[in-house]
C-alpha cells in the first residue's frame, strides 16, 4: 500500500539517497569528462565534496577522544581488558588472513608477468629504512605534547619529499598528477590530516581506564566526555543529511579528474583486477563467514545496515573521515551496544586495516614480479609481517597505504622508487581497500559485542553510560 511504500522510504532514506548519489555521481562524472575541464574548474566542481570531507574530519578528533574515553570508562577494567583482548585477537587474525589472501592472489594471477620495459619513469624518492619507520610507529604512540598531537603531526622519516615523478607506460604519459599527489601525501604513520591519531588513541585508552576507576571522584570527567560524545553524535546526525550531496560530488569530481585509463592495459590492468579479486574475497566471503560462525546471525543483514558507511568510505577514501558515519550505522541500524562501538571503532579505524594489509603485501610482490625478482619463502614471510605492520602504521587518510609501502619494500630489498609504478591506479584501489577497512572494523564491533555479551550484562550501567539508560 501507499503507506508501506512511504514507510519504506522514510526508514531507508539515507541508504536510498546515498546509493542515488553514487549513481548520479558516476553518470555526471563520465558525462563531463569529454569537456576536459581544467584543474581549477575541477576543484570548483568538487567543492561540495571537499566540504563533506572537511566536515567529517572536523569531527574526528573530538569523536575519537570522547568515544574512547567514555567507552572505556563505562566498563570495569576487567571487562575492558577482556574486550580489548578480543578486539586485538580479531584485528590480528583478520589482518593475517587478509595478507594471506593478497599473497595467494598475486602468486596465482601473477600480474607482473612481462617486462619492466613497459614502464619507464624518472623520479627521486629519498630512502627510508624499515627500522626507522618502525621506530616512528612506536614514537607516535607517545606524543610528547598532547596539544600538538591534536594539531600537528610529529615529523618523522616519512616526511621526506618526493622530488619529482613522471611516469610513462608504453610511451604514453600516465598519471600526470602523480608528483603532485605524492607531495600532498606525506603523512606520518598514525596521523589523520595533522592529527596523531595513534598517540591520541593510546592516551585516551589510558585516561579512560583511570577515570573509570576513580569512582565518585571521576564522575565530573566521565560526565564531561559523555556529554561531549553525545553532542558530537548529534552533529554527525546533521551532517548525514549533507553526506549524499558531498559523496555525489566527490565521486563525480574524481571521475572527471582521473587520468586516462586506456593507457593502462597489460600489467597494471591485471594488477588492478588481482587487487579487486583479493579484496572481494576478503570482504564478501571471509569476513561475513567469520561473523556468521561466531555470532550465528546473518552477516548480510548486518552489512546492509552499514551501507551508508561503506559508500562514504568509497567516496572519501578515508576510514577516519568515515568514522562518524560508521558509528551511526552500527549504533542505530545494527543496534550494537555503545560501550562496544565507542571502544572498538576508534581503535579499529586507526590500526585495523585489512584492505590495506592485503594491498601492501600484494603490491610488494607485484613489484618483485615486475622486476623479475624471485622471492623465497622467507622473503614472502617478511613481506607478510611488514605488510601487517605497515597497515597498522597507515593513517586512515587517502593513500596513506602507499606511503607505508616503503616499509614493506625495503624489508626485502625491493626498490622503493617502484611505488610510482602503481600510483596511477592507487586512487581507485585506495577507495576499495578503505571500504574493506571500514567493513572489517564494523564486523569486528559486531563480533566483539557478541563475545562480550556476558560482561556487558554484568557491567554496572550507572558507571559511565549504557544502552539501558539511553
Ligand atoms: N585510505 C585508507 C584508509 O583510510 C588507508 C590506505 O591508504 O590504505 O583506510
Amino acid at each position: 500500500t501507499k503507506d508501506d511504500v512511504k514507510g519504506f522510504f522514510t526508514r531507508n532514506a539515507f541508504v536510498i539517497l546515498t546509493v542515488a548519489a553514487v549513481i548520479i555521481g558516476i553518470i555526471l562524472g563520465f558525462a563531463l569528462r569529454p569537456y576536459n575541464m581544467s584543474y581549477r574548474e575541477i576543484k570548483f566542481f568538487s567543492f561540495p565534496g571537499e566540504l563533506l570531507m572537511r566536515m567529517l574530519q572536523m569531527l574526528v578528533l573530538p569523536l575519537l577522544v570522547s568515544s574512547l574515553i567514555t567507552g572505556i570508562a563505562a566498563l570495569d577494567s576487567r571487562a575492558s581488558g577482556k574486550m580489548g583482548i578480543r578486539a586485538v585477537v580479531y584485528y590480528t587474525t583478520t589482518t593475517i588472513i587478509a595478507v594471506f589472501i593478497g599473497i595467494v592472489m598475486v602468486l596465482i594471477i601473477h600480474p607482473g608477468k612481462g617486462s619492466k620495459d613497459e614502464f619507464s619513469k624518472q623520479q627521486q624518492i629519498e630512502q627510508v629504512s624499515a627500522a626507522d619507520a618502525f621506530l616512528d610507529l612506536i614514537r607516535n604512540m607517545f606524543p610528547p605534547n598532547l596539544v600538538e598531537a591534536c594539531t600537528k603531526q610529529f615529523k618523522t622519516q616519512y616526511a621526506k619529499r618526493v622530488v619529482h615523478v613522471t611516469m610513462t607506460i608504453n610511451d604514453t604519459l600516465v598519471a600526470p598528477n602523480s608528483s603532485q599527489q605524492i607531495e600532498e601525501m606525506i603523512p606520518v604513520p598514525g596521523s589523520v590530516n595533522g592529527i596523531n591519531a595513534l598517540g591520541l588513541v593510546v592516551f585516551s585508552i589510558c585516561f579512560g581506564l583511570i577515570i573509570g576507576n576513580m569512582r565518585e571522584q571521576g564522575q565530573p570527567l566521565r560526565d564531561f566526555f559523555d556529554c561531549l560524545n553525545e553532542a558530537i553524535m548529534r552533529l554527525v546526525a546533521i551532517i548525514m543529511w549533507y553526506a549524499p550531496i558531498g559523496i555525489l560530488f566527490l565521486i563525480a569530481g574524481k571521475i572527471v579528474e582521473m587520468d586516462d585509463i586506456s593507457a593502462m592495459g597489460g600489467q597494471l590492468g591485471m594488477y588492478t583486477v588481482t587487487v579487486i579479486c583479493g579484496l572481494l574475497i576478503h570482504a564478501i566471503f571471509v569476513l561475513p563467514t567469520l561473523y556468521f560462525v561466531i555470532t550465528r546471525k546473518n552477516p548480510f543483514v548486518f552489512i546492509s545496515g552499514l551501507l551508508q558507511a561503506l559508500i562514504t568510505a568509497l567516496g572519501t577514501s578515508s576510514s577516519s573521515a568515515t568514522l562518524p558515519i560508521t558509528f551511526k550505522c552500527l549504533e542505530e541500524n545494527n543496534k550494537v551496544d555503545k560501550r562496544v562501538t565507542r571502544f572498538v571503532l576508534p581503535v579499529g579505524a586507526t590500526i585495523n586495516m585489512d584492505g590495506t594489509a592485503l594491498y601492501e603485501a600484494l603490491a610488494a610482490i607485484f613489484i618483485a614480479q615486475v622486476n623479475d625478482y624471485q622471492l623465497n619463502f622467507g622473503q614472502i614471510l617478511t613481506i607478510s609481517i611488514t605488510a601487517t605492520a605497515a597497515s597498522i602504521g597507515a593513517a586512515g587518510i587517502p593513500q596513506a597505504g602507499l606511503v607505508t609501502m616503503v616499509i614493506v619494500l625495503t624489508s626485502v630489498g625491493l626498490p622503493t622508487d617502484d611505488i610510482t609504478l602503481i600510483i596511477a591506479v592507487d586512487w581507485f584501489l585506495d577507495r576499495l581497500r578503505t571500504t574493506t577497512n571500514v567493513l572489517g572494523d564494523s564486523i569486528g564491533a559486531g563480533i566483539v559485542e557478541h563475545l562480550s555479551r556476558h560482561e556487558l550484562q554484568n557491567t554496572d550501567p550507572e558507571v559511565g553510560n549504557s544502552v539501558v539508560e539511553e
